[in-house]
């Protein structure tokens, strides 16, 4: 590792979130003085599973980041079933997924990740020095040009790069001057776990042991996306269904639904499905939205990251995914030199460059993947259709390589 060449960037992150604490990790390891700013007492993350392709896992990896503690399953492979008799139609192997991409196609928790990535931000152990956490501050007011945050708690922080990672609803984006446009998906989502051993009780230990992404439906707006996470102890669902059926105006994470109100919005659904989802725990709506690129990501000293940058559909599970994409850009381009080569303003204008073509382009993609299954990587192939995003285009992305060609193009 190359010794710093200068002063290390005191840099504030807006948001505690999977994409926030990426990017503490990905800069505290070149150095950099981190501050983490979280408008809750903690931030929660959500019970469901989240799927880190290869083009995640690798940053968690190279970041030193316990993956393994955070208890993945790691998936084999893509299984697609008739919606109404589950019988299996179609099946897409992984197997050489590890040897092809580089690391293994996790499977986790949200909480096991959020968990581990918060010991790798704000733990002694690791590489620069220990991020620093200040909860209950919820940013209000920013000052890109000067680098200023205000607080709702009165109190104010100054810093040379901003990191604004404040979710799909960010302030921050606003703050720096972009209105959103965004409608509300005519989709809408429940979801719902299901412990282990509920499962084999009900005679559905397949669900745990096939280690796959399960699907029923997906072409047109239903659709069931299954899978196991937390060493095979959980299971958890996503279902799309169209948002008209109940036309809930609420937002939030935290809208309960019955097991009765979940099996009753899938009367013709797999019986087998019907009877998890009867069983289901934890069930809860996820209202869907579709937002358009912004025009940029870059204002000052401040940075768009994660879903404040580019809210996409759930389809391709690459959300997160393109968050850690964005932490991993900032590591590289504000890596230990980064001063020899160019200033801060230049380097989130090389961040903006790199990232936003491609997000975006994973963002189209996502939506089309909405109702069509064969738009979702892995399902797909290059070859079907010409444009099409593939599994080789998502998880074979070498930042590294990417970056040096752009500088060498300035
Ligand atoms: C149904 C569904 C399934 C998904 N499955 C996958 C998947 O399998 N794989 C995948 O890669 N992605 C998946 N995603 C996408 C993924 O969940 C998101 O892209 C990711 O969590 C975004 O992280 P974030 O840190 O940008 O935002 P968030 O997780 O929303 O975090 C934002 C944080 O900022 C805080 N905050 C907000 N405003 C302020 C403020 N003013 N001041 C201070 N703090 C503030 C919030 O409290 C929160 O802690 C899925 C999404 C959905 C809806």
């Amino acid at each position: 590792m190359p010794s710093r060449t200068d002063s290390p960037l005191n840099v504030a992150v807006i948001g505690a979130g999977l994409g926030g604490l990426s990017a503490a990790v990905a800069l505290r390891r070149q150095g950099h003085q981190v501050t983490v700013y979280e408008r809750y007492d903690f931030a929660g993350e959500v019970g469901a599973s989240l799927s880190a392709a290869s083009n995640g896992s690798r940053f968690l990896e190279s970041w030193g980041v316990d993956v393994k503690a955070a208890k993945p399953v790691i998936l084999k492979k893509l299984i697609m079933h008739e919606w109404a008799s589950g019988t299996v139609q179609n099946e897409y192997g992984l197997g050489d997924y590890k040897a092809k991409f580089g690391t293994e196609y996790n499977n986790f928790h949200r909480i096991d990740i959020h968990k581990e990535l918060i010991k790798s931000a704000f733990e002694a152990p690791g590489e620069g020095p220990q991020c620093t956490l200040n909860v209950n501050h919820k940013a209000t007011s920013l000052d890109a040009d000067a680098g200023t945050i205000q607080f709702e708690n009165g109190t104010v922080a100054t810093a040379d790069l901003i990191v604004a990672a404040d979710g799909i609803r960010s302030l921050s984006r606003s703050l720096i001057g972009i209105t959103p446009d965004f409608e509300m998906s005519t989709s809408c989502c429940y979801r719902c776990i299901i412990g282990a051993d509920k499962l084999r009780e009900l005679g559905l230990e397949d669900y745990i042991n096939n280690e796959a992404i399960e699907y029923w439906g997906g072409f047109g707006i239903d659709k069931i996306v299954m899978s196991p996470c937390s060493n095979g102890e959980v299971v958890s669902c996503y279902c799309f269904y169209p948002a008209k059926h109940n036309n809930l105006r609420d937002d939030g994470w935290n809208i309960s639904a019955t097991p009765q109100q979940l099996v009753d919005t899938f009367p013709d659904l797999d019986p087998r499905m019907r009877t998890l989802m009867l069983n289901a725990e934890d069930i809860k709506m996820w209202r869907l939205y579709r937002h358009q690129p912004y025009p940029y990501w870059v204002k000052g000293r401040v940075c768009l990251l994660g879903d404040a940058a580019h809210p996409m559909m759930p389809d391709q599970s690459q959300g997160s995914c393109m968050a850690f994409e964005d932490a991993g850009a900032l590591g590289l381009i504000f890596d230990r030199t980064f001063r020899e080569k160019y200033t801060v303003a230049e380097g989130l204008g090389l961040y903006e460059k790199l990232r936003k073509p491609r997000a975006t382009r994973v963002q189209a993609a996502s939506f089309r993947a909405r109702e069509d299954l064969n738009e979702r990587i892995g399902w797909s192939s290059g070859a079907d259709k010409p444009g099409k995003l593939t599994i080789e285009e998502v998880c074979g992305y070498n930042m590294q390589g990417h970056l040096e060609e752009l500088i060498n193009s300035l």
